[in-house]
Parts: C-alpha cells; sequence; structure tokens
C-alpha cells in the first residue's frame, strides 16, 4: 500500500468511525428522550381527591404542600391531584414527597387560599 493510498484508507476508516459514533450518539439521545418520558409521571402518583377544606393537619390544606390541588369555587373543598413536595423547615418531613392526606401533623398551618 502506497502512502496515498494508505491515508485516503484511513481517511475512510475515520469517517466510517464517525458515522458509527453518530449513530450510537443518536441511539443513546433517544435513549435519553425515552429515559425521560418514563420520568414525565413523576410527581403524580395518586388519583384525583377531594378533600373537605376544614380538615387540618393535612398536607393537601396545608400552606407548605407543593403538590398539585385547586380549591373548589365555594372554598368548601381542595381538589388534589399529585404527590407534593412538603416545604415547611419545621416540619420532619421537609423536602419529602407526601401524599394529599398524609397526616395528621402539628406543623400543619392553614393554606392561605383556603381562608
Ligand atoms: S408534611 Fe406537614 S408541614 Fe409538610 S406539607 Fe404536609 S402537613 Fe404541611
Amino acid at each position: 500500500m502506497t502512502d496515498t493510498n494508505f491515508s485516503q484508507a484511513r481517511r475512510n476508516w475515520i469517517a466510517g468511525s464517525s458515522a458509527a459514533y453518530a449513530l450510537a450518539a443518536a441511539g443513546g439521545l433517544s435513549r435519553s428522550a425515552s429515559a425521560a418520558d418514563d420520568h414525565k409521571g413523576h410527581g403524580k402518583g395518586v388519583a384525583a381527591i377531594m378533600v373537605d377544606a376544614g380538615r387540618e393537619g393535612v398536607c393537601a390544606t396545608c400552606r407548605y404542600w407543593g403538590g398539585t390541588r385547586r380549591v373548589a369555587e365555594d372554598k368548601k373543598s381542595v381538589y388534589a391531584e399529585s404527590l407534593g413536595w412538603c416545604n415547611n423547615s419545621e416540619s420532619p418531613h421537609f423536602l419529602s414527597m407526601r401524599q394529599p392526606e398524609a397526616g395528621p401533623m402539628k406543623m400543619w398551618r392553614k393554606w392561605e387560599a383556603l381562608s
């Protein structure tokens, strides 16, 4: 093999390898995207529930709860449909995921939206 032929063969091999790496990388991205899709539901995990707005001591009516919820127009109920972080630094459950009906607990404070 001449130097010219060797160089050409080397360039072809590198080009082929680059394509293979690009495909592998694309495959990795594809798998990552799938994995990300699998995580889309995190934070959910509970069926939508209705909690009496007057219920004290549970996360769904607590000002520190970070779950998905809304107050009924008459303010008599809270509709909650996810797990939620406890954002009360005084609570033993601080920074943990809590069910809407978790409790009762002393560190509960009434959610302002219910006043
Ligand atoms: S764990 Fe306690 S303080 Fe934290 S959100 Fe639930 S009721 Fe509130």
